[in-house]
């Protein structure tokens, strides 16, 4: 990018001439002109090395610091421009390299600041020259934030009642600039050396090991860490803190050490455990070494994610690294070891090679998400992800099947664009488009192709085509020559010799799914031995007959690796779709003809004609003779497809009947996971004489497995998933045998002040079913107060958010502003609870409208905690007056400012639940009468 001058003694780039208009300057806050208009920093100077000095004061709030940044400069200037926000600079100096060599103080620097793009400009007296390298210093300091960004203060409560502060680093994606003044852009990669001062009382932690300790005048201390590697700024992180450890070594040799607030130490050795195994594991995957000595995960009280992956220093939510053996259940289980899987993963993906820009920011994140499955799947095969992983694809497909939606890699430029790409299109579909193509290359050619990925672009950043590169097994002759990984095209599978002959078709496939939003339909129509394929853009709420149907049709087109078994043959059958509609011939005749195989695939399958019904038959027949993850697959199909008017809800309905004999419980949750969502859709509605129906429809068709539910900790994860689903949907239903024993082992919990442990599967049911009561909701907020274990503290504010009265559900939305009791950090995920609630949902839509400007004083637009709160709010609504009434709230929004992508799925959505009910109640309702 050539820079941009506007002053007249800079020297003119050729972009200057479309920019004569003085209007067009930006203004900096002293009323000079600024000599930079773009957001993205100038590329004329880049950062080599950071020298940081940090001093968070933790009775004070606030901090000073001071920086040395080398810089290189590639083309001569006569001004660097650095992003920083909220921070005092105090003063600014530069030294050339001979000012440094023989030890020339440094030449004062006028500084101007532009708050609009959060940057400074450096003014320097004499234009700097290019190819050389300079030293800028910098002073500042500012107050520790108050939210969950940059360089914030956290609090926690110890056991005793006192109530503790520390300071903690947050900067994904754009805050390292709330910390230091930086050029804070992933493709800056550079080298920090950091030191921080902190009292004796407590103990500093950053992303490398510590080198020594200095003793100050005055008795404080300062710590000076080594200096990390290569790496983007948004990876920086410190900690300031008197917290506890407990360490391990993996077998590299690498230590690892998860840290906690004292109180909570005894909860840490689960994911001390998780987090060596999934080292190794990491280690032997990419063939590469975790390239630091140590690597610290770090609990933090307050967190607005789940967890980042600050290379070295991971943090995390208290909730997604504590396990708590008496209190966290085996979904606990699996969401810490998840988590823990997903930021080991980044230190590969994300850290090691980053990607150039925010817009391809599912590189990080798909393959992290990705990776969960490669790395439980091996290091913890008992937690059976593997039949977990369906469900990230199908919580996206949601999303991805809205007009809405937008392709993974997307346009991203201002902090709002670049904070809303940390969506489920980046995370799930990147790591469903991933898992896709490893069933279609092997899955030995794509770990080789990761691997050569990551060693060519270790240090660097990489963008979509050189990962699709290193996919298509082409060596480079730059590689042998660097001694990089090559391996011959020999290895690859008959399969896809055939298809990826040539590296570029790869590519062009993987742009269908990369450069275009949405997801296909498949349309499969058997004539015969042949089978008609057509595809098409499934859209979720609109139906081929309505009028926009063909416009949002229009140059939609995959290249679609499919796959299909059939009743003659075990084999699994591919095939690649390129064109809107193909032909194949199948060499047997066949009864019928499953595609998508363990629904590997990111697409969605209709069967015209009989095909429908041949499945139906199939599954009450013998439903073993589809794989389990078929039959989860066909559920999730059918029931998709009459949302978008493509199958009547009977038919799916009927696919559903053969549920009472699955063994699989995926796909059995699956399908009771909807009849639960079509209960509290018309539950909600007070559509009394179908809820009625549908309540003792679900009873009776599911007593056997509900009466088989035990209330105790016992069997296989799936098992325990069963038993916690189960039993919290028959209690919902108010299921008599359900509540009484959960009432019982409540009042025994209460009576034994809280000491009794009860199974933590039926925790949630037993804490909700108590709630019902003012006495047990009291007792439980009680509780809520003193417990000190994350995962007991989210059952119990669940259980809460189940009453049945206004009042106590407006005393938790006021304690979770206040931000005391309940913190705000699990504000958003109230909310979300409360409007849920058939009680709470009118109740926690008006306080968002009526608080709006008080919630974007915690949390920012276009963060993930105020996407969660519009959307939990709202997006359930299913009648004509609420989309008004949404609809005048974000225009109202809008012209304060502020928009959000999310308003515009939210309207979406609920369009599509107002068609959904016109158009299947009435066949509900009669499915309803003919079956019970
Ligand atoms: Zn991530």
């Amino acid at each position: 990018m050539p820079h941009i001058c506007i002053c007249s003694q800079f020297t003119s780039s050729p972009i200057d001439q479309f920019n004569k208009d003085p209007k067009a300057s930006p203004i900096a806050t002293n009323g000079e002109i600024f000599p930079w208009h773009e957001l993205r920093l100038p590329t004329v100077i880049i950062p080599l090395h950071y020298d940081l000095l940090i001093h968070p004061n933790l009775t004070s709030l606030d901090f000073v610091a001071s920086e040395k940044i080398e810089v290189l400069v590639r083309d001569a200037t006569q001004f660097i421009v650095l992003h920083s926000k909220d921070l005092e600079i105090l003063n600014a100096s530069l030294q050339s390299e001979e000012d440094v060599r023989y030890r020339k103080p440094g030449e004062s620097l006028t500084v101007l600041s532009y708050p609009a793009h959060q940057q400074i400009a450096l003014l320097v007296p004499e234009k700097l020259r290019a190819d050389l390298r300079y030293s800028v210093a910098i002073d500042f300091q500012a107050k520790l934030a108050d939210g969950f960004e940059g360089f914030y203060k956290s609090t926690y409560r110890t056991l005793g009642g006192e109530t503790r502060t520390i300071a903690v680093t947050d900067f994904e994606p754009t805050e390292a600039r709330m910390a230091f003044p930086c050029f804070d852009e992933p493709l800056f990669k550079a080298n920090f050396s950091i030191k921080i001062r902190r009292e004796s009382r407590h103990i500093a932690l950053s992303n490398m090991p510590k080198v020594k300790t200095i003793e100050l005048e005055g008795g404080l201390l300062e710590d000076h860490f080594e200096t990390t590697v290569k790496m983007s700024t948004y990876l920086v992180a410190y900690i300031v803190c008197d917290f506890t450890s407990v360490s391990g070594t993996a077998s590299s040799g690498v230590k690892v050490s998860i840290y906690a607030s004292p109180d909570k130490w005894s909860q840490t050795h689960y994911a001390l455990e998780a987090s060596l195994k999934l080292l190794d594991c990491y280690e032997n995957y990419f063939d590469i070494h975790y390239p630091l000595p140590k690597l610290d995960l770090v609990a933090i009280p307050d967190f607005a994610s789940g967890a980042m992956e600050n290379w070295g220093l991971v943090t995390y939510r208290e909730t997604s690294l504590l396990f708590d053996p008496k209190k966290s259940s085996i979904s606990d289980k699996l969401w810490v070891t998840k988590v823990i899987a997903h930021e080991l993963a980044h230190q590969w993906f994300g850290n090691l090679v980053t990607m150039e820009w925010w817009n391809d920011i599912w590189l990080n994140e798909g393959f992290a998400t990705y990776m969960e499955l490669i790395s439980l799947n091996i290091t913890y095969p008992e937690l059976q992800f593997d039949d977990d992983f369906s469900n990230t694809c199908f919580e996206v497909i949601k999303r991805d099947s809205l007009n809405s939606s937008h392709p993974i890699s997307n346009q991203a430029k201002t902090a709002i664009q670049i904070k809303e790409m940390f969506d489920a299109v980046s995370y799930n579909k990147g790591a469903c488009i991933l898992n896709m193509l490893k069933d279609f290359l092997s899955e030995d050619t794509f770990r080789k192709g990761i691997i050569h990925y990551l060693k060519k672009f270790s240090y660097r950043n990489a963008k979509n085509d050189d990962l699709w590169h290193s996919l298509s097994n082409n060596c480079l002759e730059s590689d042998s020559a660097s001694g990089g990984f090559c391996y011959s095209d020999s290895k690859k599978t008959s399969n896809t010799l055939v298809f990826l002959r040539k590296n570029v078709e790869l590519k062009e496939m993987m742009a269908t799914w990369t450069l275009q939003k949405g997801i296909p339909l498949v349309v499969v129509k058997r004539e015969g031995r042949s089978l008609r394929l057509q595809q098409e853009r499934f859209l979720s709420g609109v139906s081929k007959e309505d009028p926009e149907w063909g416009t949002l049709q229009e140059r939609y087109l995959w290249h679609i690796p499919v796959t299909y078994s059939t009743s003659s043959s075990h084999a699994i059958h591919r095939h690649i779709l390129k064109l809107k509609t193909d032909t194949l011939d199948l060499s047997e005749k066949t009864d019928w003809v499953k595609f998508n195989v363990d629904s590997n695939g990111y697409y969605i399958v209709h069967y015209e004609g009989q095909g429908w019904d041949e499945l139906i038959t199939l599954l009450n027949r013998n439903h073993t003779l589809l794989r389990p993850k078929d039959r989860l697959g066909l559920i999730h199909d059918a029931f998709q497809l009459v949302s978008a008017g493509r199958l009547t809800l009977d038919k799916a309905l009927d696919l559903t009947r053969y549920l009472q004999r699955e063994t699989s419980i995926p796909a059995l949750l699956k399908g009771l996971e909807y009849l639960e969502l079509l209960y509290r859709m018309v539950e909600r509605r007070n559509i009394s004489d179908v809820t009625e129906n549908l309540k003792h429809y679900l009873l009776q068709y599911f007593k056997p497995v509900i009466d088989t539910q035990s209330w105790v900790d016992k069997g296989s994860v799936w098992d325990r998933m069963l038993r916690s689903t189960v039993l919290k949907l028959a209690c919902y239903l108010n299921h008599a045998p359900c509540i009484q024993k959960a009432t019982e082992l409540f009042s025994q919990w209460m009576e034994s002040s809280g000491k009794l442990n009860i199974p933590t599967d039926v925790l949630k049911v037993v804490y909700s079913v108590g709630a019902q009561t003012t006495a047990g909701w009291n007792y439980l907020l009680e509780q809520y107060e003193l417990s000190l274990s994350g995962a007991e503290k989210n059952k119990i504010l669940y259980a809460l958010s189940t009453s049945k009265h206004q009042e106590k559900l407006m005393k938790l939305i006021e304690l979770g502003m206040e931000g005391k009791v309940i913190k705000t950090q699990d504000l958003a995920a109230l909310l979300f609870a409360i409007a849920r609630n058939p009680e709470g949902q009118q109740l926690a839509w008006n306080f968002v409208k009526e608080n709006w400007t008080h919630l974007l004083k915690k949390f920012d637009l276009g963060s993930f905690p105020i996407r969660m709160i519009v959307s939990g709010t709202t997006s359930h609504f299913s009648s004509k007056d609420e989309l008004q009434e949404v609809e005048l709230f974000f225009e109202s929004l809008k012209a304060q400012g502020s928009h959000l992508d999310i308003f515009q799925i939210i309207l979406e959505t609920i369009s599509k639940n107002i068609k959904w009910l016109e158009k299947n109640l009435p066949t509900l309702r009669k499915w309803l009468l003919i079956t019970t």
